[in-house]
């Protein structure tokens, strides 16, 4: 008999079992995303800016394939939630998004990265996506593509209120306006927004990063004014990311973008725990176990003998590496050269005949796997080979001690942002509650055989 340590998924139907049943033989591991947690999550974010009347939109940042969830499910899980724009960073998503079925009757979609000279702007025109502009040589390429295809283009002027990456700044605003003044005139640029994009809105226990997010602020209202004064006011403004979004309501303008809220995760643990925030994760990266077996005390485990065992144990083998996008610095270790220093590895929620128990990466992750010291007998404990073992999930109840990805972006010293989006796409992608959250039309624009 084989131990979850995953609740068993409900699917929702014979054909639901059977695609879970072929994700399994085709990988030995699987990402798990929660259509219902997306749309509830998104329900939750439009409830916090004041409801869908209440003068601020809220778009379902989708960057990244949706931060590794899956571009599409997860852009039409965002849109049932109440999000009437997606947005995009490489501009391929946002045309993929339309070319999916997505149209502009349904919802804008804004996006921001590209180069002035290779970007496909006569697509982005004409499929009604709008577009960022924080360069002059932005400018000049969308305004000869606006007139070649013929039609405004729809532009948001990124500004650069003290992020320092994209955007005019201020000194270098005056020579914007004098270029986006004139073809607003002229209608080639229809200015939609203007938008830019905060440092350290996360970091609400720093009193020198409130400060600074607060300078950020009057800098982005010192910007609209001169776009007011130039005769181009901005139609809408948007500044709020997730953090803001839920702990900064006087930003909230007329749109705010969160990102990692509609995937269940605040920004940073130093605000708390997704459960504080009414946020629920909404993917669960399981595996089944290959290898198990027992080995002695002193056994040196995985490269660069970083690990030894302290006793006489069974070893089990989770079948994801740094191949999948585990990260190997959630190695885990006893040892490094001589030297005893004790690193914790990422989670990993194992079931037992006790019941669950909570093991940790034991030695380097290794490409397409990683070892579990089981501290203990495989036999004695029930774990087997082909047992589903649970690296991260919605993070149930303290008894349930189920880990999520901030426990792996702790262990692997970054954020629970880069825990996803590093998860490759040889991990199949399933998908829970289809049916539930999304009108049939919707349903079928999505590939049948990732259906829970
Ligand atoms: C990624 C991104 C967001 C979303 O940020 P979160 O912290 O995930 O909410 C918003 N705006 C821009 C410009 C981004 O690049």
């Amino acid at each position: 008999m084989t131990l979850n340590a995953v609740s068993p998924w409900q699917c929702s139907s014979p054909a639901g079992e059977a695609n879970y049943a072929a994700a399994r033989r085709r990988y030995p591991a699987q990402a798990i995303v929660d259509l219902a947690a997306l749309r509830d999550n998104m329900r939750h974010l439009v409830d916090v800016v004041g409801g869908p009347n209440s003068g601020t939109a809220v778009m379902g940042v989708v960057k990244a394939d949706a931060y590794g969830h899956g571009l599409l499910p997860a852009a039409l899980a965002a849109l049932a939630g109440g999000a009437t724009w997606l947005g995009t960073a490489q501009s391929h998503e946002a045309l993929l998004l339309r070319r999916l079925g997505i149209g502009p009757d349904r919802c804008h979609i804004l996006t921001w990265v590209y180069n002035g000279t290779e970007v496909p702007f006569d697509e982005l025109i004409e499929a009604d996506i709008d577009i960022s502009v924080g360069s002059l040589a932005g400018i000049d390429a969308l305004a000869e593509a606006a007139r070649r295809v013929g039609r405004p283009a729809r532009v948001h002027v990124k500004v650069d209120s003290g992020f320092g990456r994209n955007g005019f700044t201020p000194a270098g605003f005056d020579a914007a306006l004098a270029r986006l003044v004139p073809l607003a005139k002229e209608g080639v640029l229809h200015i939609v927004g203007q938008w830019s994009h905060l440092a350290v809105a996360d970091s609400p226990d720093v009193p020198e990063f409130v400060a600074s997010t607060d300078r950020q602020i009057e800098t982005f209202k010192e910007f609209t004014r001169r776009m007011e004064q130039a005769g181009i006011a901005p139609e809408i403004r948007h500044l709020a990311n997730t953090a803001a979004t839920l702990d900064r309501p006087q930003i909230h303008f007329e749109l705010t973008r969160p990102g990692i809220g509609l995937y269940g995760y605040e920004p940073d643990p130093a605000m708390g725990t997704p459960r504080d925030w009414h946020l629920t994760p909404a993917m669960t990266l399981q595996a089944q176990l290959g290898t198990v077996k027992d080995v002695e005390a002193g056994h040196g485990i995985s490269y660069g003998r970083t690990y030894l065992t302290p006793n006489d144990t069974s070893t089990a083998i989770v079948p994801l590496g740094y191949a999948d996008g585990i990260h190997r610095s959630a190695s885990g270790f006893d040892m490094q050269g001589a030297k005893h220093v004790e690193k914790h590895g990422g989670p990993v929620r194992v079931m037992t005949t006790e019941g669950p128990r909570l093991y940790h990466v034991s030695g380097r992750v290794c490409m397409d796997q990683f070892i579990l010291d089981l501290h203990g007998s495989a036999a004695a404990l029930g774990v087997h080979e082909g047992d589903t073992v649970e690296l991260f999930g919605p993070g149930r109840g303290e008894d349930y001690a189920e880990p999520t990805a901030d426990d792996w972006a702790r262990a692997a010293d970054t954020i629970s942002y880069e825990i996803f989006t590093c998860l490759r796409n040889r991990i199949p992608r399933l998908y829970l509650h289809a049916a539930d959250v999304l009108a049939p039309q919707d349903v079928a624009r999505l590939d049948p055989s990732t259906l829970l």
